[in-house]
């Protein structure tokens, strides 16, 4: 199938809305993606015919339910190549996933061990890490970043050691867009005999994983990021090591027996899920892996490299527009500022034009602070995004730097 950007486009409603009198341009994609009427309507059909609760009732209506949670669980088991559907667990979104593993390991970790973060991390990606640590006395260490937005590999290998039980990194940065060399330092993580944690939600937009040729041991990712529905996520986890961590939070789907002497813990993935899940959100984000996997990752991938470039080019047109984030290794994010005006202004004033793009520190502050900026403007783009919409997006900074010097 040919990539057509306007039919694509008549997938999503919501594109062709207008905002302060002006036609939409969505670009705060790495917040959340907009949502296909594919997606929509699997929604709208749960809620109209077949709402339950599920693993519980013996009537169709929950059966029915069951058969399509476990489905789209499969779907998701499929799509991120995992040996086993019950590695695969079904959680909140990447927030809950990460604290789900650093609950497990606070049972692990002993003073004296240390974690490795990267300096690119999003703070949902640091702060369990931190209350990880003060709960264990575990030490954390950063692999830090240079100019270009990259990590910074040599330094990585000096911090691995023997005393080093976890790393986490981000595959993409939400902040910057940087695509890490994961396969690299998931590999060396392998050497040193530590555990790998990969924080997928910005790459999932755009590139598929494979978990068991990246041989890692947790991948992380939120259904809304990739044309899914809020409040769903997903962990994949080695079968080994989700048979080792202990449940996260205690209740109802999650146990095989309750006395008040004894519980035992339902088999994976139950173990792992307490009380009644999103359903919904789940099957939903079956119907969102099936949509991307539609249109195509290869397409997907190739599009938005035209517009990156595209967008790079005729941003840097603006004098005084300063891009931070510059590595060849980039996805579809641009974080830019323009010399001597604060991002909210800027901000404020394209909203006003119809043009959604993100402000400020974008819940990664240590980055901000490498680059003593208080912010960036951040536009991320999407394979439904299109260059008329860039170039509005160039007019509206050009507006905006016009106004506010
Ligand atoms: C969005 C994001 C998160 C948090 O995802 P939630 O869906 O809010 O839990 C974590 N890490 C990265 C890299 C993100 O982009």
């Amino acid at each position: 199938m040919p990539f057509n950007v306007e039919e694509i486009r008549k997938d999503f409603p919501i594109l062709s809305r207008k905002v302060n009198g002006n036609p939409l341009v969505y670009f705060d994609n790495a917040a959340t993606s907009q949502t296909p009427k594919q997606v929509i309507e699997t929604i709208v059909d749960y809620y109209s015919n077949y709402n339950a609760n599920i693993h519980r009732g013996v009537h169709s209506l929950s059966q029915e339910a069951t058969d399509a949670y476990e489905l789209a669980r499969q779907k998701i088991q499929k799509h991120f190549n995992a040996e086993y559907t019950h590695e695969i667990i079904l959680t909140s979104g990447t927030t809950h996933s990460i604290n789900l593993v650093a609950n497990g390991f606070s049972s692990i970790l002993k003073v004296g061990d240390e974690i490795i973060v990267s300096a690119l991390e999003h703070h949902s990606n640091i702060v369990p890490w931190q209350m990880l640590c003060e709960k264990t006395g575990a030490t954390l260490k950063v692999i830090p970043m240079n100019d270009e937005g990259e990590l910074v590999i040599s330094e990585y290998d000096k911090l691995l050691s023997d005393k080093t039980r976890l790393v986490f990194v981000n595959h993409i940065s939400n902040a910057l867009g940087t695509i890490n060399p994961i396969e690299d330092i998931i590999k060396k993580a392998r050497q040193a005999g530590a555990a790998v944690l990969i924080d997928g939600a910005q790459a999932c937009p755009h590139i598929k994983p494979d978990v068991q040729e990246l041989d890692v041991d947790f991948y992380v990712a939120s259904a809304h990021k990739m044309c899914g529905p809020t409040g769903v996520g997903m962990l994949y986890g080695k079968e080994a090591w989700l048979k080792q961590l202990p449940p996260y939070q205690g209740g109802g789907e999650m146990i095989t027996e309750v006395t008040f002497k004894k519980t035992t813990y339902a088999d994976l993935p139950h173990k792992f899920e307490a009380g009644t899940p999103n359903v919904c959100g789940g099957i939903a984000f079956g119907a969102a892996i099936d949509y991307m996997n539609t249109i195509g990752f290869d397409a997907i991938a190739n599009y938005e490299k035209e517009l990156l470039d595209y967008a790079t080019q005729r941003l840097l047109e603006i004098e005084g527009l300063k891009i931070y984030g510059t590595s060849p290794k980039k996805t579809s994010v641009i974080s830019f500022n323009l010399k001597g005006i604060h991002p909210y202004d800027v901000g404020t004033i394209l909203d006003k034009m119809g043009i959604a793009v993100r402000t400020g520190h974008h819940c990664a502050q240590p980055i901000m602070d490498y680059f003593k900026i208080p912010g960036t403007v951040r536009a991320s783009l999407s394979f439904y995004n299109t260059n008329k919409e860039i170039d509005l997006l160039v007019e509206g900074v050009k507006k905006a730097k016009r106004m506010l010097s």
